[in-house]
């Protein structure tokens, strides 16, 4: 369990987390970690099962410690249909012909992979009621650490809950060498922590929101590590990937602690959701969640730039001119690792801005700037900036 006193209004804050472990070699001390488990189930997809999961599997066999395994297709989706999979198969459905009947449940769920393993991982964990762990392939989302997982049914995508991870582990040999999208789809995803604290710290003055000021300071300390050792992403050093994981695990007890998710998301995810949902209506593949996080941000930084020329409230000024810094620095990694910029389509690119308004409940500089009216100006202003090459001077 992972807690802490604090000085902020909830006084005290608490994570069902039992143990994060990122280091290399991680992997063969799986069976150690997890010992007070004996029939441990392990999910994976095609393309995790050969990165780690066989050799997860193997390292649980040996210590007798296996229960069952089963490995989702490639490049899965969280849907039900996949989650069914999941539960047809948490035993061996022809050791049994009556599915209904009786039939031995793992007492731990090991999900090997990144984003939608984890997500399926914790929904099944959470309808079992049983503890999960997550064995992270790539450093490439925020969402290891979290409570809730998004889930695609009727047509739309919306954060369900399920469970927090009690074991986090993390296998720098395996995590350095993830694709390189997915290297950049993590940073970006950290990088846009600058613009969610600042969202956070706009609501507690603008709207009297709680914020919690130790978590913040953790997570944009966290980022500033991040991005001081930006350029090493190339060379795929363990270093960067481990201020990269790092990071999630602490704007995901963040999350965790604060019980919103307020430490990891602001304007940049909410503009990137309503892209995503917009890929996936017309059939195409969502591209990468911190890669979109990425450009959400520059731009949510561009409207916040602007807003500092322009504003007459001096308490504003001083906020914004605190994170100059950092998005101008986020701004040369950015460039410097040659972060896609996926969606440039203007009607698109406008739709995420004012959809993501009416997203959720949450304020942050969408909603600063709609109260003033000023809104559509700054989102057609940052729409023409991105899709011209983020040229002018900010
Ligand atoms: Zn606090
Ligand atoms: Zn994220």
């Amino acid at each position: 369990m992972y807690e802490m006193k604090c000085s902020c209004a909830q006084g005290y804050h608490k994570a069902a987390l039992e143990q994060i472990v990122l280091e290399s070699g991680a992997l063969a001390k799986v069976p150690d970690i997890l010992k007070d488990y004996h029939q441990i189930f392990v999910l994976s997809d095609e393309t995790t099962y050969q990165v780690a999961g066989a050799a997860v599997i193997e390292e649980l066999q040996a210590a007798g410690r296996y229960f069952h395994h089963y490995v989702l297709k490639k490049d899965p989706l969280p849907t039900p249909e996949n989650l069914g999979e999941i539960f047809v198969h948490l035993y061996p459905p022809l050791a049994n012909t009556d599915l209904c009947a009786f039939s031995p449940l793992p007492d731990f769920i090991l999900g090997v992979g990144s984003g939608v393993v984890n997500d399926l991982s914790r929904l099944t964990a959470f309808r079992l009621n049983r503890p999960y762990g997550i064995c992270a392939t790539a450093p490439s989302m925020d969402g290891y650490a979290s409570g809730g997982s998004p889930f695609l049914f009727d047509g739309t995508k919306a954060t369900i809950k399920g469970n927090t991870p009690r074991y986090i582990i993390g296998d720098l040999d395996i995590l350095t060498q993830a694709p390189y999208d997915m290297l950049q789809a993590g940073i970006g995803d950290m990088l846009g922590k600058y613009t969610a604290i600042l969202d956070w710290e706009l609501a507690r003055d603008y709207k009297d929101d709680y914020y919690c000021e130790t978590i913040a300071k953790d997570v944009l300390r966290a980022a500033d590590q991040c991005l001081k050792n930006a350029a090493q992403l190339k060379s795929r050093s363990p270093e960067i990937v481990k201020n990269v994981m790092e990071g999630f695990m602490v704007s995901g007890l963040g999350m965790a602690y604060t019980g919103c998710s307020r430490p990891a998301s602001g304007a940049e995810h909410m503009f990137s959701h309503i892209w995503e949902l917009h890929l996936l209506a017309e059939g195409k593949k969502p591209n990468l969640h911190g890669i979109e996080v990425m450009e959400a941000t520059l731009m949510v930084m561009h409207m916040y730039r602007r807003l500092y020329r322009e504003t007459k409230d001096a308490h504003l000024k001083e906020l914004i001119g605190g994170y100059l810094e950092s998005f101008d620095a986020s701004m040369q990694a950015a460039r410097a690792l040659e972060m896609p910029m996926p969606v440039l389509d203007r009607e698109m690119i406008l739709e995420g801005i004012y959809k993501g308004l009416k997203l959720r409940d949450r304020y942050t500089i969408m909603h600063y700037l709609n109260e003033r009216r000023l809104l559509e100006s700054y989102a057609e202003d940052a729409a023409d900036w991105m899709i011209g090459g983020m040229k002018q001077p900010a």
